[in-house]
């Protein structure tokens, strides 16, 4: 066997009570790079084999005194014993055998040839490379287990020690991983372990559901994946995030949740809608006076003034007409988010307020020459249980609306009818629309479409989100069609049964 000329010097050891043998093979190994020791006795052998390393042995086993055997014994004891090649007198396969028995590694009988002698050394010398080879590939091993433990367990401390609750759920929800965090944010006993289905950690059908859904892959694109708040019972607010954990081929494997305490905030924000409220309350009452003295004023100095005085007066009696509907929204924005949506529930017709309505606006739309219809269904619909004021809130907010964004001479039609448990409204236009990416924009706050046509509008970009904030608040629901230039419809949806409880 061809012996890598890269491998490193073996040391090798001759044994034998013959010099010829000694010497014989001390020049055929040196010749084949090995560093050679000699000696003549088992015990002479042993003396070195305590003082230097040596790797392979080759080993007489016929001496006088300590024979082969012997040495071999106390070879085995070592700590890593070298490779021990007996040499064998004249055909005594048996001796070799039972030296193989006894640990040692193979044999060489005597006469041997040079050529025998190096395949012998050769074959050991891989053998010795392999071990090493082997042990080294061991240690990478080690090390790259060590170094996986290592990260495991630094991800793992990270995982624990971060303030947010963190939960994993696997594809059917049951929850996989949970940190420190998460069972004090949820004030869970500290004995639960994870492996049950999350409902039995968080008892809060609306978060569970959004788990669930994120667990069986229902929201694969990360944007479109709502947040969710939730109270607990001790006044703690948690905002949850999710995120789907995909698998190689983009299959869903689970959901990971992060909890975020948002109670201070909600505390500031409540604090903020009350100071909002307390300020425009106070500020109602005076502006209503200013505005009705403006009226008054105005009235009376009709051929008295000149034309720029009583344009002067009218601006100022349109600015607090502004201000004032600037109030009732922030007001009414306040009742949305303090929960009182609901203040004074009663039986209310809808076609009653609707006409209502009509009457009121009917001069705005005349005055654009739009044509404003009603239609209603020859059943009368089933009474509601609501606010009027609420409903006429929500209904006022969606008609000025059409009127203010169609142009002259176009059509307003509003439409009430029973849809399942439901009474259903929309209200149509033939005006602007509005271009899709805003469709969903147009119920958030202080939003409003900016363009050419809207500019001459003046509003707050409050309507819609107050009209969405009360349908909520009475277990109702608004959506919106629209189309650039064609028109918009506003569907109103409200449970004939009441609304539920609010906050
Ligand atoms: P405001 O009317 O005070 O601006 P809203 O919240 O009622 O606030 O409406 C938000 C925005 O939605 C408006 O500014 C307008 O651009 C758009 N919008 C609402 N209703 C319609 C409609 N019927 N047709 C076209 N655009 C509308």
């Amino acid at each position: 066997m061809a012996v890598n000329s890269s491998m490193d010097e073996t040391r090798v050891l001759v044994v034998d009570d013959e010099r010829d043998i000694r010497d014989g093979s001390e020049r055929i190994l040196t010749r084949l790079g090995c560093h050679v020791k000699k000696a003549s006795r088992g015990d002479e052998a042993l003396t070195i084999l305590t003082q230097e390393s040596v790797s392979i042995v080759l080993l007489d086993l016929k001496m006088p005194g300590m024979d082969g055997m012997e040495v071999l014994k106390h070879l085995k004891e070592m700590e890593s014993p070298p490779l021990v090649i007996v040499i064998t007198g004249y055909a005594t396969v048996e001796t070799a055998i039972e030296a193989m028995k006894r640990g040692a590694y193979d044999f060489i009988a005597k006469p041997f040839e040079p050529d025998q002698l190096r395949i012998v050394v050769g074959r050991a010398r891989e053998k010795l490379r392999l071990t090493r080879e082997a042990e080294r590939l061991n240690q990478v091993r080690q090390r790259m287990l060590f170094d996986l433990d290592t990260e495991k367990s630094r991800t793992r401390t990270i995982i624990e020690s971060l303030p947010n609750g963190i939960v994993v759920t696997n594809a059917e929800g049951r929850v996989v991983l949970m940190n420190p965090a998460f069972s004090w944010q949820l004030n869970l006993d500290g004995q639960i372990g994870t492996g049950e289905h999350i409902a039995t950690y968080v008892n809060d059908e609306g978060f569970c559901d959004l788990v669930i859904d994120i667990s069986k892959g229902k929201h694969s694109e990360t944007g479109d994946i709502p947040t969710y708040e939730f109270a607990l019972p001790d006044d703690k607010y948690l905002l949850a995030r999710g995120r789907p954990i995909m698998g190689e081929d983009r299959e869903c494997l689970g959901a990971v949740v992060v909890l975020s305490d948002i109670t201070a905030m909600k505390v500031l924000d409540r604090l903020k809608s009350e100071f909002v409220a307390t300020v425009s309350h106070e500020l109602r009452s005076p502006l209503s006076t200013i505005h009705e003295q403006l009226a008054l004023v105005l009235r009376d100095l009709v051929g008295e003034a000149s034309t720029k005085e009583l344009h002067i007066l009218s601006r100022a009696k349109e600015k607090t007409e502004g201000l004032i509907s600037l109030i009732g929204d922030l007001l009414d924005l306040s009742r949305i988010e303090t929960g009182a949506v609901c203040h004074e529930p009663k039986p209310v017709h809808l076609e009653d307020l609707l006409k209502s309505i009509f009457d009121f606006l009917g001069a705005k739309a005349e005055s654009k020459g739009q044509n404003l219809n009603l239609d209603l269904p020859k059943a009368p619909l089933p009474c509601l249980t609501a606010d009027p004021l609420v409903l006429e809130s929500v209904f006022g907010n969606l008609i000025v609306n059409a009127i203010n964004y169609t142009p002259d001479g176009g059509e307003i039609r509003v439409k009430a009818d029973v849809c399942g448990q439901n009474v259903r409204v929309r209200v149509k236009d033939t005006g602007y629309g509005i271009p899709e990416a805003y469709l969903d924009k147009v119920f958030d706050k202080f939003f409003r479409v900016q363009n050419e046509r809207t500019r001459h509008t003046t509003g707050t970009g409050l309507g819609l989100s107050i009209v969405k904030g009360f349908l909520a608040g009475m277990g109702g629901s608004i959506t919106v069609e629209s189309t650039p230039d064609v028109g918009t419809t506003f569907t109103v949806m409200i449970p004939v049964g009441g609304s539920p409880p609010s906050r």
